[in-house]
Parts: C-alpha cells; structure tokens; sequence
C-alpha cells in the first residue's frame, strides 16, 4: 500500500467530525470490559465506517491499477473489513409489523416547521441543512439516562450527519449479528440487564424524532421484557402522554419458544406464524399486546394506553405518578372495602374482555394488575388470546383460579370460587362439582369449537384484518 494513499487516507480522516474516536484502537478498548460498552460501541461504529471507506479507496485503486489487464493484482489482504455470511438477509429490517405511521421517514424534521424552512431569504434553513440536524441527531443523546451510556460525545458538540447516523445504524445491525454469532455464550450471559445496541438505537430514533423527551431507566426487568420509563414528546403534533412506559421484548431468549402455544393457534396469526424467524414472532408479540390493549381501550377496560410500536419495543403510558410505577395487586395493602372494591371490578373486566374484547388474558393474576387512582388496571396482554383458541377456555380456567385465589384469601367473603368465575365470565354453564371433571368438560367444549371452526374454514379463511374490533 503506497503512502500516498495512507496520507489521502489521513486527510480524509482529518475531515471527518469525529477525529478523536476514529483514531481509537477498538481491539484495545474491547478489554475495557462492558462498563464501557456504548463508548466502545459508537467508536467500533466509527471505527467501522472508516474502515469501509478506507476499503473503498483501496478497492477504487485496485481497479485503477488493474484496468482491463488480463493479469489483476488483488488487494485482498489490506483490506480492513472481510465479508461475512449474513444468514438472516436484510428482510429482518422489514417494518411489517408497523400498522401504525411510521414516524420515522428518513430527515424526518422534529423542529422544523410543516414548509419545511425557517428564516428569512438567505437565511433560510432547511430542514436538511447540515449542521442543524446534525446537532439535531446528537443533542437527542443526552436525553438519555446513564445507564444508557451514550459515550462521551456529549461534551463534544458533536455533529451526526444523517448519512454517519444512518450508516451507525446499519454497522451496529450488521455488526450485533456478526458478533451475536461469535460470542453467543458471552451474550448470554450479559444481555440479561441493560437493552442491547440495536435496542438503544431504536430509542435513540424515538428520542430524536421527538415523540420521546427522555427515557429515565428501568421500571422492571423481566425473563421475557425490561420496562422502561420515559417521559412523553409527540407524535404529528399530537402529544404523547408526558409519562410513558416502553416495553422492550427481549430478542435472545428461549423463554418465547415456551409460549408458542398461546400464538401458534390463534387464527390471527396462524398463516404467518411458520413462515417466521424467532426475531419476527417477537415482533409478533409485540404486536398482539398492541391489538390487545386497543380492543380493552375501546371497551373502557383502565389499561395503558399505545402509543407507538416499532419492532420489539412497544411503547404505552405509564400507569402511576412521578416516575413511580403503580403497585401491583399483590404487592399493595388495601382497605376491606377497596379489596371488595377490585374484586368486583376485575369480576366486571374479566367479563368484558370475554364477551366484548372476544379475549382471554391468559396471564391474569395480581402480579399483572396494577392499583392506580383507586381502580385496577389490566396490563401484560401479550399472550393474551382470542376466544377461538383452541386451548382458551383453559387458559381463561387458569385466570379464574388465579383470581378466586388471590381475592379469598384477601378476605374477599362475596369472592366466587373458580368453577363459580367461570361461569360467570363465560356464561357457559359447566355444571361438574369438581376440578378434573370441570377441566375435562371444558376440553370437550375447546374440541368441539376446533371442528366447527374447521368445518367453516372449508368455506371461507378467517384472516387476520377480518378480526372484529381491532382497529
Ligand atoms: P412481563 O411480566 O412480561 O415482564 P409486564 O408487562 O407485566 O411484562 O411488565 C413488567 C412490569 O413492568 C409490570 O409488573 C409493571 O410493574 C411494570 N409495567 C409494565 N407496563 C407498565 C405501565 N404501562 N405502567 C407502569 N408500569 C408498567
Ligand atoms: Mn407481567
């Protein structure tokens, strides 16, 4: 490699906005350890992009050189950045789980107004004018709370073109499935706290278009989600509720693979649920609580509110106060009244949700309702299912016991034994005196709905758009 070039290289690296990082040996900061793992993140990013313009000049050389001789000299071995299989193909950045607007078209402008400029006759600035949404893309990082570790370039007045954005976005893609198979063991194991890179950045987007101000930290880390709190933007104009909850679904975890019972059968997602990758039934997941909790908006069911879906990350309000998240049923002490109180109202949205949302909450219990201004709130409604599922009746069973349970032994005395709820929820009239044989009817009543949904499938596919009240 001549020295020219290593000089052409270094001017071009001079103009870059970045001339302290770029320069960053990453393998050296890799043994930081992972307290550093944004700084060392952005700087392998960058690190990344000068790489692949160094091997564009030197691919741009080698044909310069080579021309139309017979003979070609390769430049293989200086190359910085060697291809790599990418078994999973661009179609995983497909948006198709977004049934909403997408908010995020590229140079979406969150400060500009509608014509699009401000100023007057020279001075007028565009909404592409560099320096703006440059300082636009990098101002949105410090609304990040620390644990994000945005990396030092807060201090820096720092400029993010949005080609170098845009281009961060696609190496920390690439780069987190290259790495993911590399060091899939070591992942594992750290991926359990904070959210992964491509997660940041999707937040990150979120609080740089505007429809976040802040993101403030963790609310609950769970096997299958972490619960963040963050504080509301807007969205179009239309403001988004100032306290927001963002449900993050983890994309690495096996624990999905256990629930594919509650979304392989439901006929909204069964033509599509085969033909996935575990990445997109994530998406899946996100997707039903979505659904979901429009439905019981619509019926009055106190639930949190959606505001925006983008493709693990859901983003709701926030039910509590002052970052305070409303505790849950299980965890709260409440008077003899007010329990009476919630058990007759969880009573009112178990029957709602049956007969108005055609939903199963399929995980209701008092860890999954929440005591806010003095009612219960419903929450966790990704699994829920519709009444067609095949295994629903057992899985509304299940709430009902969890239900009963819980309110009995709070001393709730009008509290309905299990057998009793659920024939008040369902209407269905089970008349077996006992557990196994209340169960077993039950079974005969799921199996006799799978034929008749059958028979009438023959004649006409229910599909997902034709869902009754989802919007
Ligand atoms: P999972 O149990 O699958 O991890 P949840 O939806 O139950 O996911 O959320 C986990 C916890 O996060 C809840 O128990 C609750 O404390 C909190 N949480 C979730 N959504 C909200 C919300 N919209 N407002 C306030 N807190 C929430
Ligand atoms: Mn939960």
């Amino acid at each position: 490699m001549s020295e020219e070039l290593a000089k052409e290289l270094q001017q071009q690296e001079d103009d870059v906005t970045f001339p302290r990082i770029i320069g960053i040996d990453a393998a050296a900061l890799k043994e930081e350890g992972t307290a550093t793992s944004s700084d060392l993140l952005l700087a392998q990013m960058l690190q990344m992009e000068f790489d692949r313009e160094y091997d564009a000049q030197l691919r741009r050389e080698e044909n310069k050189l080579n021309g139309d001789s017979k003979v070609s000299i390769s430049y293989e071995n200086y190359r910085m950045v060697h291809p790599f299989e990418d078994s999973e193909s661009s179609e995983d950045e497909v948006d198709w789980q977004d049934t909403r607007h997408d908010p995020y078209g590229p140079d979406k402008p969150s400060t500009i107004p509608r014509r699009g400029f401000v100023g007057k006759g020279k001075e007028i600035t565009t909404k592409h004018d560099e320096v703006m949404c440059g300082r636009r893309n990098t101002a949105r990082m410090e609304n990040f709370a620390p644990e994000f570790q945005v990396g030092d370039g807060i201090g820096m007045d720092l400029k993010l073109s949005n080609r170098v954005f845009n281009a961060l976005k696609q190496h920390s893609y690439s780069e987190q499935r290259r790495s993911a198979k590399v060091h899939e063991k070591k992942e594992h194991s750290t991926s359990d706290q904070a959210v992964d890179a491509k997660t940041r950045l999707l937040l990150y987007k979120m609080v740089n278009a505007g429809i976040l101000e802040s993101i403030n930290g963790c609310i609950s880390t769970g096997k299958e989600s972490v619960v963040l709190h963050a504080n509301g933007g807007s969205i179009n104009e239309k403001m988004v509720p100032t306290e927001c909850a963002i449900k993050v679904f983890k994309t690495t975890l096996n624990e999905f693979k256990n629930r594919d019972k509650y979304i392989k059968d439901d006929y909204r997602f069964k033509d599509r649920f085969s033909k996935l990758y575990p990445r997109k039934i994530i998406h899946m997941w996100v997707e039903k609580e979505m659904h979901n909790l429009t439905r019981m908006q619509k019926v009055g069911i106190p639930c949190p509110e959606v505001v925006i879906l983008k493709k693990h990350i859901l983003v709701m309000s926030f039910i509590g106060q002052d970052h305070v998240p409303a505790p849950k049923l299980k965890d709260v002490k409440l008077s003899t009244d007010d329990m009476k109180r919630a058990y007759y109202q969880v009573l009112h949205m178990m029957q709602q949700l049956y007969t108005e949302c055609k939903l199963v909450h399929a995980d209701l219990s008092a860890y999954n309702m929440l005591w806010h201004m003095g009612k219960v709130w419903l929450i966790d409604v990704s699994q829920s299912v519709e009444l067609t599922h095949p295994h629903g009746l057992e899985f509304l069973f299940r709430d009902c016991q969890n239900v009963s349970r819980f309110f009995q032994k709070s001393g709730v005395a009008d509290a309905m034994g299990e057998r009793e709820l659920f024939n008040a929820v369902s209407g269905l009239g089970i008349t077996a005196d006992n557990e196994v044989d209340f169960v077993a009817e039950i079974e005969a009543l799921e199996k006799m709905n799978e034929d008749h949904v059958q028979r009438r499938g023959k004649h006409r596919t229910i599909s997902y758009d034709e869902s009754p009240t989802d919007d």
